[in-house]
């Protein structure tokens, strides 16, 4: 493969001196902490991406929510920073009911503010 693209490019008139020669492959890149090593997460097929990939909410664990590549909208840093922000969002509303619920608990206990 490398024979091949250097012949590649002596035959288009670029130099083919090499300076620099590194190889990265998964399995670098499973030793960065990337699972499997994709780089990517799930594959952005379209039955993978945006609403279809898995949700932000961990229902089974009220108050856990994620972000990032592996959850929506999808792969990439234009799409992780949207993921933060979903993220974000869902923490606010989550603790805004919590500070309800409390709040109706205590008026129902006849606790008041300070009980
Ligand atoms: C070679 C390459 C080129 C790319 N090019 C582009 C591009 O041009 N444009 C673009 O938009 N996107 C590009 N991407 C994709 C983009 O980098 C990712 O989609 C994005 O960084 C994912 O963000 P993330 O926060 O979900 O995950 P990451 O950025 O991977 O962050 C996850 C972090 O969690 C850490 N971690 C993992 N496991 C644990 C653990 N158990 N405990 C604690 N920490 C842990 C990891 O070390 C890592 O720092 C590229 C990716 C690669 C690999």
């Amino acid at each position: 493969m490398k024979e091949e693209l250097l012949a590649f490019l002596d035959d288009a008139g670029y130099p083919t001196t090499i300076v620099t020669d590194e190889f990265v492959d998964p399995t670098d890149w499973q030793g960065q902490g990337m699972a499997a090593g994709t780089p990517f997460a799930l594959s952005h097929t379209f039955l993978q991406t945006g609403p279809f990939r898995p949700p932000n909410v961990e229902r089974r664990r009220p108050g856990v929510f994620f972000a990032g590549s592996g959850t929506v909208p999808g792969v990439g840093v234009p799409m992780v920073l949207v993921s933060g922000k979903l993220a974000a969002a869902r923490v606010a509303d989550y603790l805004r009911r919590s500070v309800m619920k409390s709040v109706a608990h205590r008026t129902a206990a006849g606790l008041g503010d300070r009980g």
